[in-house]
């Protein structure tokens, strides 16, 4: 498989009047052609601050301070605004939290699909784009029909999937999808992951799926990032993963789920909250809530190992 992304060193700031936010720091991924990489953690971890990042969509004053994040070997982040413009949706899309928020209530489908079409291919006839709108919503399992109507007449899944219609009706190759399914109920849901995964295959997308829901990344992901105070804690296959966590977060992380197969009263919870990325913690940004914290993770930040296939973060492993 080729490298779709590569994403060196990567960090991003927001100086606000407090400070600066250090909401990802240091951070390089790695991301294949036709593979689904789940990016986890807890809110404020900076999962969403990365993907946003990709396609520089930071609201100011949040800005990108150093490294490269190369598609297909070419760097977006010294990309012109000119050339940024024609890397959005055609090849790189992003799916949002809330559908009834990303879609303009005050326009139909149809004229929402015409629009990006028509805006990005320069001399497509408004017919095509419409016909083009509804076979993308027919293999959403949506009617065509349904193009007429208004983002308020539809139900909440409905929204979702024409969501991912408006992602990838340009052709991307790489999809960013951000808490795709927040807004969604358990069935609703799991229909939308089976959706995703089947569209996957259909238009050999790769896809970033940003949660904190980590159901949805044991059914979809073939590897999983997980984030901690804007860093990486690990990555790797989603099975060793679930299996055998390394990092001391993941593992707290994976303990706080309910496990309808293990007979246990409680569920663990992780001491402790999120760090203050203000003023993050010196050395090892878990450092506070871990419980193998040593001397050194007080002062020096983990260089990052490779275990079992893995990378991890995390100086129980140097
Ligand atoms: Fe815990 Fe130290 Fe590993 Fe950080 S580096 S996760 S504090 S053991």
């Amino acid at each position: 498989m080729a490298t779709i992304l590569e994403i060196e060193d990567l960090s991003v700031h927001f100086p606000i009047h407090i400070g600066t936010v250090r909401a990802v720091e240091d951070v390089s991924l790695n991301l294949e052609e036709g593979e689904v990489m789940g990016l986890v953690g807890e809110s404020g971890c900076g999962k969403t601050t990365l993907g946003f990042s990709i396609l520089r969509l930071l609201r100011p004053p949040g800005r990108i301070v150093k490294g490269r994040i190369l598609y297909h070997g070419q760097d977006i982040v010294q990309m012109s605004e000119k050339e940024i413009l024609s890397l959005r949706g055609r090849k790189i899309a992003m799916i949002f939290q809330d559908p009834l928020t990303s879609l303009n209530p005050l326009f139909r489908i149809d004229q929402q699909f015409i629009e990006t079409l028509l805006t990005h291919e320069k001399g497509l006839h408004k017919r095509a784009a419409f016909t083009r709108a509804g076979n993308m919503l027919e293999s959403l399992g949506i009617s065509p029909e349904r193009l007429l109507e208004y983002p308020h007449q539809m139900s909440g899944g409905m929204r979702q999937r024409i969501m991912i219609g408006m992602g990838l009706i340009l052709s991307p190759d790489l999809l960013i999808a951000d808490e795709p399914t927040t807004s969604l109920d358990v069935i609703v849901e799991a229909q939308f992951l089976d959706l995703l995964n089947d569209l996957r295959k259909q238009f050999n997308l790769t896809i970033i799926l940003i949660t904190h829901n980590l159901g949805n990344v044991a059914q979809l992901a073939d590897r999983i990032t997980v984030m901690y105070g804007g860093t990486i804690a690990e990555v790797g296959e989603a099975n060793a993963i679930f299996d055998n966590p390394l990092h001391p977060y993941t593992q707290g992380l994976l303990s706080s789920i309910p496990n309808i197969k293990l007979d246990k009263p409680k569920l663990k919870t992780m001491p402790g909250s999120p760090p203050d990325l203000v003023n993050p913690p010196s050395g090892c940004v878990f450092h506070p809530r871990c419980p193998y914290a040593k001397d050194i993770c007080k002062v020096q930040k983990p260089e990052t190992f490779s275990k079992d296939g893995r990378l991890v973060s995390c100086w129980l492993y140097g």
